[in-house]
């Protein structure tokens, strides 16, 4: 193995990426594990491997079960409680797919010997899709998941900064007009949702079509599982997007894309460092070359 796969495959060696309004480090090679951390957000997505640095984040957002992206879920649990932090840290999956993680912890836990009245079930949060939430301890941000279409129930999701603003109408009115008003039960302000990070999950190439809004996030965070001219059949069998058809949907989408950026991740394993960059350097149209940036 020479030390460009070695860098590649080795699932704890983060890669960090700075953008105008975060930072985001993780991990994310298909069958491998796939972590995301926005520690400026209190935000994580997926938790196939978990590295001290997850610890102290709050929410983390489950897109889906397979095991690279999940199976950290429980160690961000415990060691959370190991290291005395105090606060449930809250997870965020799918309504669909909640009873089965409760039976997963719950069979974890015995397999280690848990007696049954010692099982505790973290902080799980079954969400519905498209539908905004207030995350629970950042008052300031709001989810929303979406389907993906990929082998199994999996969700995307948008993050947008939420506030409430004070209607056009009232904007000229004194404080003590407002204090008034709010007396009265007028509803004065409207509130706000502004996008700044789209992770879309495993999901095939076609999933970018089903939400126009992903377009206006300034980050989006899409996989890229296969690469080479043969596989295009195989992505779809399997579920997940190829390069080609990724870029056929950015032309088609060109006078739509608002991101700032756009982070193609969740490269197969069996892809060298320097493969990935040549087929992303000879196959991108350059309308969008400076926006893609990997994670690698
Ligand atoms: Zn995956
Ligand atoms: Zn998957």
């Amino acid at each position: 193995m020479t030390t460009e796969n070695k860098y590649i495959h080795n699932a704890l060696k983060q890669t960090h990426l700075q953008t105008k309004r975060f930072n985001l480090s993780g991990f994310s090679i298909s069958g491998l594990a796939s972590y995301h951390l926005l520690p400026e957000l209190n935000f994580a997505v997926d938790m196939g491997e978990c590295p001290l640095t997850a610890i102290p984040i709050d929410h983390v957002f489950l897109t889906h079960a397979h095991g690279d992206h999940s199976r950290c879920l429980m160690r961000h649990h415990s060691l959370r409680k190991m290291m005395g932090l105090q606060k449930d840290a809250a997870y965020y999956l799918s309504e669909k797919i909640y009873e089965k993680a409760c039976q997963w912890i719950r069979a974890e836990a015995a397999f280690e010997g848990v007696p049954e009245y010692r099982i505790q079930i973290p902080n799980l949060i079954p969400i519905k899709t498209d539908e905004k939430i207030i995350l629970q301890y950042r008052k300031d941000l709001a989810l929303e998941a979406f389907e993906v279409s990929h082998s199994i129930p999996t969700l995307g999701c948008t993050l947008f900064q939420y506030k409430k603003k004070l209607l056009e109408k009232y904007l000229k009115c004194t404080t003590q007009e407002i204090i008034e008003l709010r007396q009265n039960n007028v509803e004065i302000t409207q509130e706000i949702y502004e996008p700044l990070v789209t992770f879309m999950g495993d999901c095939k190439s076609e999933s970018l079509l089903d939400k126009s809004s992903i377009w206006k996030s300034p980050i989006l965070v899409t996989e890229c599982t296969f690469i080479d001219d043969n596989e295009i059949e195989m992505a779809q069998k399997k579920g997940h997007s190829h390069l080609n058809k990724i870029i056929a949907i950015l032309e088609e989408k060109k006078n739509e894309i608002e991101c700032e950026k756009i982070i193609l991740n969740h490269f197969s394993m069996k892809y060298s460092e320097k493969h990935i960059l040549e087929a992303l350097e000879s196959k991108l149209p350059e309308f969008i070359k400076d926006k893609i940036t990997v994670m690698l």
